[in-house]
């Protein structure tokens, strides 16, 4: 094993990354390249060999399960599907696929929600979900470290009786897989507080494309040198494979508060939003609701909200007693003067946890009320909040669709949720997404907050990006991986040889503005 401070990771800059740059082409799909049959047929026999025969799948009735991830619009089925048991079996799978210049894509749980997951044609799927051990739990130095295939809530639950939890706390924390929240860098509920993943994150075990095993980060914070770990995180399973993680946990809170608020719009329950963050009140989680997302959720859960709410906000405090209850009423007082109709306390704990059932089953919950759904997650400031759910709702009506709108109100994460019938409508139903990540766009947003850009949202990049960043994120991804074999055909909108020179050079906006030079 070596250092990545150590390795070059510059790499040689030959051999070809390809793609095919499509949206919903059921035809070549992504990452498709040229394999040679016979070098997949040989490789398949190396896979048995290294995971054993029971762990490797061809038969299209096995492979077919792992076609989506939970983006169900979009299914590729690979070659074959591995499931090692070991970072050492991973190690030399990967080997295998680069020694037969076959592509492969890493799967966690399969629960993301962009297509970051989806297979490749003619590739490899090596699912981790086998990899479930706790290895080190060392709570005087409060860190975790965890094989990749370990569930969010897993690692909670790891130091729970300690004190401890973990608290980037995505709504599909019972099944998702702490890789899978590495590759996204994942947020939730009690990120607004706590931060993100990539807060988390201190150290990673990474097998690269060629095999190599390295060692980026460790238990220690601070770390001389380039952020190879922060580049890492969030770069959607393109620059290598997770096989080990190393967390930060943190005490948990001595005393927690939560609460539901009930609204007449959500543009009032936007501007309480507002009011409570203005005031310096930092709840440790702040979450939407629109009616359709209340009545999906009701229908779901039976957790008593009013059916016709026009919003809901979850709000939770959490720290010390005395700050929880001082700011509690506060924020009471502040939800009323927006115009709250209605406050709920939890009085217990399982009045708490009905709460955040109701809000995490939301998702979920909505194929009770659309045969279909399409979910969008993007960011937009806080500010706009009810500009933005506003200009949604007159998108919906233009379409003919309705909008269910849940999430995370603190950081401006949006999951608009476009419903739609049959597959006739699906076209129609992506195009109104796309139209409403431009809304987030012009709102001084991002296409996305917490899902990742994936296969999905790839089309997307260069509504944020000028082309000469495209170019600095794929001298990025080729130094990390120059034969392209990780997650081909993902993330970039254009992808193109490793080695390729990008037409002529263009100034950078931040040169044209005199803030950056070419050096
Ligand atoms: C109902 C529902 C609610 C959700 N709520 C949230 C939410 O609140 N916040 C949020 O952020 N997300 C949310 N998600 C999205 C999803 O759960 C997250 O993106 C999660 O992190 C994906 O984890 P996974 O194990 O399922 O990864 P997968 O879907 O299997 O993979 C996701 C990406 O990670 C890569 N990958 C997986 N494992 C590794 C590894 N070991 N090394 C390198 N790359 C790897 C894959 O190649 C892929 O690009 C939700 C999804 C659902 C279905």
């Amino acid at each position: 094993m070596s250092t990545t401070n150590q390795k070059n990771v510059a790499g040689d800059q030959d051999a070809a990354l390809v793609g095919p740059g499509q949206s919903r082409d059921r035809g070549r799909e992504p990452g498709a390249r040229d394999v040679d049959p016979v070098a997949v047929a040989r490789l398949v026999d190396r896979l048995r060999a290294i995971a054993g025969q029971d762990h490797v799948y061809t038969h299209p009735h096995q492979t077919r399960t792992y076609e989506s991830d939970g983006l169900l619009q979009y299914k590729v089925t690979p070659a074959a599907v591995v499931l090692p048991a070991s970072a050492e079996e991973v190690r030399e799978i990967v080997r295998a696929c680069f020694e037969a210049d076959v592509p492969w894509v890493a799967r966690g749980a399969g629960s993301g929600l962009s297509g970051g997951a989806l297979p490749v044609e003619d590739g490899v799927l090596i699912a981790v979900s086998r990899m479930r051990r706790v290895l080190d739990v060392d709570i005087p130095n409060q860190r975790v470290t965890v094989e990749p295939g370990v569930t969010n809530v897993e690692v909670s639950q790891a130091v729970s009786a300690d004190g401890h939890f973990y608290p980037p706390d995505p709504s599909s924390q019972i099944v998702c897989s702490i890789g899978g929240n590495v590759a996204e860098n994942s947020g939730g509920a009690h990120c607004f507080k706590y931060g993100f993943t990539t807060n988390y994150v201190t150290g990673l075990e990474v097998v690269l494309s060629d095999g190599e095993v390295v060692q980026l980060g460790g238990k220690e914070l601070e770390r001389p040198g380039h952020d190879l770990l922060g580049a890492f995180v969030g770069s959607e399973g393109t620059l290598g494979i997770a096989t080990k993680i190393t967390v930060r946990i943190t005490p948990s809170p001595e005393a927690i508060k939560t609460m539901v608020a009930f609204f007449d719009s959500t543009t009032e329950a936007g501007s309480a939003v507002s009011a409570i963050v203005s005031a310096g009140v930092v709840p440790g989680a702040i979450e939407m609701m629109d009616p359709l997302a209340i009545r999906a959720s009701e229908a779901a859960t039976g957790a008593g909200f009013p059916e016709d709410a026009g919003a809901a906000l979850v709000i939770e405090l959490d720290g010390s007693r005395a700050e929880c209850e001082a700011r509690f009423d506060d924020v009471v007082r502040r939800c009323e003067a927006c115009g709250a109709n209605e406050v709920r306390v939890a009085q217990s704990e399982a009045e708490r946890a009905t709460m955040w059932k109701a809000r995490k089953a939301a998702f979920a919950a909505m194929g009770r009320l659309s045969k279909n759904y399409y979910v969008q997650d993007g960011v937009i400031p806080r500010t706009k909040l009810p500009e933005v759910m506003s200009r949604i709702a007159d998108l919906g009506e233009e379409y003919g669709m309705a909008v269910a709108n849940v999430f995370h109100a603190g950081d401006g994460n949006l999951h608009p949720l476009v419903c739609y019938d049959g597959d006739e409508d699906a076209e129609r139903a992506e195009e109104l997404s796309g139209k409403i990540l431009q809304v987030c766009v012009d709102a001084g947003g991002s296409i996305t907050g917490e899902h990742g850009v994936g296969f999905d949202k790839k089309r997307y990049m260069s509504r944020m990006f000028e082309e000469a960043d495209l170019e600095a994120f794929q001298k990025l991804r080729c130094a990390w991986d120059p034969p392209g074999l990780a997650n081909p055909g993902k993330v970039m909108p254009t992808p193109r040889l490793c080695g390729e020179v990008p037409g002529p050079y263009r100034q950078h906006p931040l040169e044209r503005a005199g803030l950056a030079e070419r050096f």
